[in-house]
């Protein structure tokens, strides 16, 4: 199929063919002819799945093809309409702020020859830039639940115009807490109107959400594009915590990366991270929620331009990153939920491209590889650097990473889920003290230097 047989006016041709597009994604196809038709819609899709596009393209030709309420928006024919509104008449509800603004992106390339005018709000940054352009006039607006409401409550946005409600991966709404906001939020919206949700999980309160809100919905469901067994390239280093450092500082200097984004598992350890690579000669920054926006703003654009080398994130922080074809991500620490795995290794190896997800495992984190490859349904190839072969044959009694009362990052972002109902699965398979295969390792051997770097390692299970 092509994007010309979906009934897109030519101003959105045009601009999707500047992207270089020319056919639609399955979320696309699928999801387009529906919200152009104006019903309401449930689509279980997840980034990297072009699920952008999929509600902005239609959507903007609504706005600019339906000011005559007789008009056909399905119909391309129909001359395009200069808009005079000053309230938004599109809602985009999105769970961060990277997301926010790569939405608004969207809108403003995809929407660039139809005078459509869009915002994104979010926190961290001014309220003053956004309350001038929503009194200029805005027709798309994209927001995050908390700054929005901040809005709603000072009178700075009027929502009594939305046409569609978009809620864009309703289930990270829920794990970061949002629910009660967006319950809020749409009793000030009017009840006529359509609404489309998009989300990687139909999760039990997604679906109790589904059916609240949406209306005899259009069902759209499309695999995952990236679906990680066939396009990243996934391994496992085990090292030693104490290690961790050195080994990521050598294969940066022995493989020339560049564009790597690494995954810690606190704020703290992404800074403590960034700093030592930087001090090393490798061009870092850190990308986590006490950073300001500019500065995350600045550091992602430093990492697309090449500029910087590594991008030191959290989970939360780097949720909608949208970079084309990243070649590598490097686990530095294993997360918590499974799941975050997945949603990792997916900015990688994204729109068809081929990538590499490396992760450096330490004997306290086998739970969590175990649980990864449970959910992956096979192990991970397995290897150990000469040079830096694990010494430490048994878990730490205390570990850092799991002292009582100590949240991992993604769990201080997301009130939904605690860190005891994550682990809650941990019993089998892995005794607090490790078994005996755990003393598999090796003695240490002299560093290596050169070959190939890494090689099997056998697996303590
Ligand atoms: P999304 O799932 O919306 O985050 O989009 C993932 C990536 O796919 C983005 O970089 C888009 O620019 C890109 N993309 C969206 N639609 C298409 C398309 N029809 N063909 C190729 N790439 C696309």
């Amino acid at each position: 199929m092509q994007f010309t047989e979906l009934g897109l006016s030519p101003e959105l041709l045009r601009a999707i063919g500047e992207q270089g597009y020319t056919t639609p994604t399955p979320i696309q196809a699928q999801a387009i002819p529906h919200v152009l038709a104006g019903r309401d819609l449930e689509a279980l899709a997840q980034t990297g799945t072009g699920k952008t596009a999929a509600f902005v393209l239609p959507l903007l030709q609504r706005l600019t093809h339906s000011t005559n309420p007789a008009a056909n928006p399905a119909d391309p024919s129909t001359p395009l309409q200069r808009v005079t509104h000053t309230a938004p008449r599109v809602l985009v509800l999105v769970p961060t702020r990277e997301l926010a603004a790569q939405v608004q992106e969207s809108v403003r390339v995809y929407g660039k020859h139809t005078g459509i005018r869009s915002l994104a709000v979010y926190g961290g940054v001014g309220v003053n830039p956004q309350i001038q352009t929503l009194r200029r006039g805005v027709d798309i607006l994209v927001a995050t639940p908390g700054r929005l409401l901040d809005h709603l409550s000072q009178r700075t946005v009027d929502l009594s115009k939305v046409q569609t409600l978009v809620l864009d991966e309703a289930d990270r709404m829920f794990d970061m807490g949002f629910i009660n906001d967006i319950r809020k939020i749409i009793q000030r919206l009017p009840k006529q109107r359509q609404n489309l949700l998009f989300s990687a999980t139909f999760a039990p309160e997604v679906r109790e959400l589904a059916h609240a809100i949406l209306n005899n919905p259009a069902l759209v469901e499309v695999a995952r594009r990236n679906a990680p067994a066939e396009l990243v390239a996934q391994s496992v280093i085990r090292v030693d915590q104490a290690q961790k450092k050195d080994v990521l500082l050598h294969l940066f200097q022995a493989h020339g990366w560049h564009q790597v984004l690494v995954f810690c598992r606190t704020k703290h350890g992404a800074d403590a991270l960034s700093k030592k690579l930087d001090q090393s000669g490798i061009r870092s920054a850190a990308l986590h929620g006490n950073k300001s926006q500019n500065a995350r703003t600045r550091a992602l654009a430093d990492f697309k331009s090449g500029k910087i080398a590594a991008l030191v994130a959290t989970d939360i922080a780097a949720r909608g990153i949208d970079i084309d074809s990243l070649p590598r991500v490097v686990n530095f620490e294993l997360p918590h939920v499974p799941e975050d795995y997945i949603h990792r290794i997916g900015r990688t190896g994204r729109a068809g491209s081929s990538g590499e997800a490396l992760s450096l495992v330490s004997i306290d984190e086998r739970i969590q590889l175990r649980d990864i490859e449970r959910l992956l349904k096979r192990e991970l190839d397995t290897s150990i650097l000469p040079g830096f072969e694990p010494q430490q044959t048994r878990p730490s009694p205390a570990p850092s990473t799991r002292s009582p009362g100590h949240k991992p990052a993604s769990s201080n972002n997301r009130p939904g889920r605690s860190a005891t109902n994550r682990s809650s699965n941990r019993g089998a398979g892995g005794g607090a003290n490790g078994g005996a295969s755990e003393r598999n390792y090796g003695p240490r051997t002299p560093r290596s230097g050169g070959g190939r770097d890494a090689k099997p390692a056998q697996r303590p299970r």
